[in-house]
């Protein structure tokens, strides 16, 4: 038997946190550095991912680089993952959260959104997860891929309407199955998390008419803190999870049993 710290420990692992500069992505890459990885930031502006790696390194002291990056370019992704590989190592742990929401109704969002929001988040994570799983391959060495959807993938909260988004979230956590399958034989694993209302820059925006709504319809009555997501995070980058793939894990203060 090992310890709960070393079974939780990431000591030698390199992982790439994309939406790294901001509420759940800023907040697991603290926990990540602190359980000994080295962390890759990975953002669309770059002077953020640079600045925080910094802070990360300098708390944690563990390697840390800072990319920018879009999840939804191709190009960008491989030389992200090759950029990650020179400068800290070959990255085996793979927090791929980058994410948007536009909230508008089905019958109303422009066609231009409703591809946006599908190309950040569905094929964004999609990309991702190729690029870092070709180059493990390539290295035979084991991995771990952590999606991130939402309690959208199975609910339709309100009362707001948000049909992109939903559906971007839904098809992360079936992708994530998908992936689980395609690559059980690399020893790559693939989960998902999904939380529920978390207290990030993305819902510090949201009307509190609308926020009083959600807090109303979750059994623990309050949002998340960032902070809550990263044992699930820990848990799936690490040996503590050596016999789960394709696992969702809803962290969301209970409002999915309802
Ligand atoms: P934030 O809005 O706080 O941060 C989003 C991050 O993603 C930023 O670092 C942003 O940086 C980056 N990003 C956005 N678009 C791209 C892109 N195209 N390429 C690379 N990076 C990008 O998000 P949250 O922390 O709130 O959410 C993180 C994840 O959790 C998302 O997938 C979200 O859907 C999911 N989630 C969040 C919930 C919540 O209540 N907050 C609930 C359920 C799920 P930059 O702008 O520089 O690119």
């Amino acid at each position: 038997m090992v310890s709960a710290a070393d079974l939780f420990s990431l000591k030698g692992n390199t992982a790439i946190v994309t939406g790294g500069t901001s509420g759940i992505g800023r907040c697991v890459a603290n926990y990540l550095a602190s359980a000994g990885a080295g962390v890759a930031i990975v953002a669309r502006h770059g002077d953020a991912a640079r600045q925080a790696a910094e802070e990360v390194a300098a708390e944690y002291g563990v390697k840390t680089v800072g990319i920018g990056c879009d999840v939804t370019d191709e190009a960008s992704v491989t030389a992200m993952v090759d950029t990650v590989s020179g400068a800290i190592g070959i990255a085996d742990v793979l927090f791929n959260n980058a994410g948007i929401n536009i909230p508008e109704t089905a019958l109303d969002v422009s066609y231009a959104d409703w591809k946006r929001i599908l190309d950040v988040n569905l094929n964004g994570a999609f990309l991702t997860a190729r690029t870092f799983a070709r180059k493990l391959i390539s290295e035979k060495k084991p991995g771990s891929v952590i999606n991130v959807a939402s309690i959208s993938a199975s609910i339709i909260v309100q009362p707001q309407s948000q049909a992109a988004y939903n559906a971007s979230k839904a098809a992360v956590v079936h992708l994530t199955k998908s992936l689980a399958i395609e690559w059980v034989k690399y020893g790559i694993r693939v989960n998902v998390v999904s939380p529920g209302y978390v207290w990030t820059e993305m819902n510090q925006i949201v009307d509190k008419k609308i926020t009083e709504v959600w807090m109303r319809s979750t059994p623990f009555g309050r949002f998340a803190t960032p902070d809550e997501m990263a044992g699930g995070v820990l848990y799936f980058a690490s040996k503590a999870s050596s016999y789960a793939t394709g696992s969702e894990l809803l962290i969301d203060g209970g409002i999915t049993c309802l």
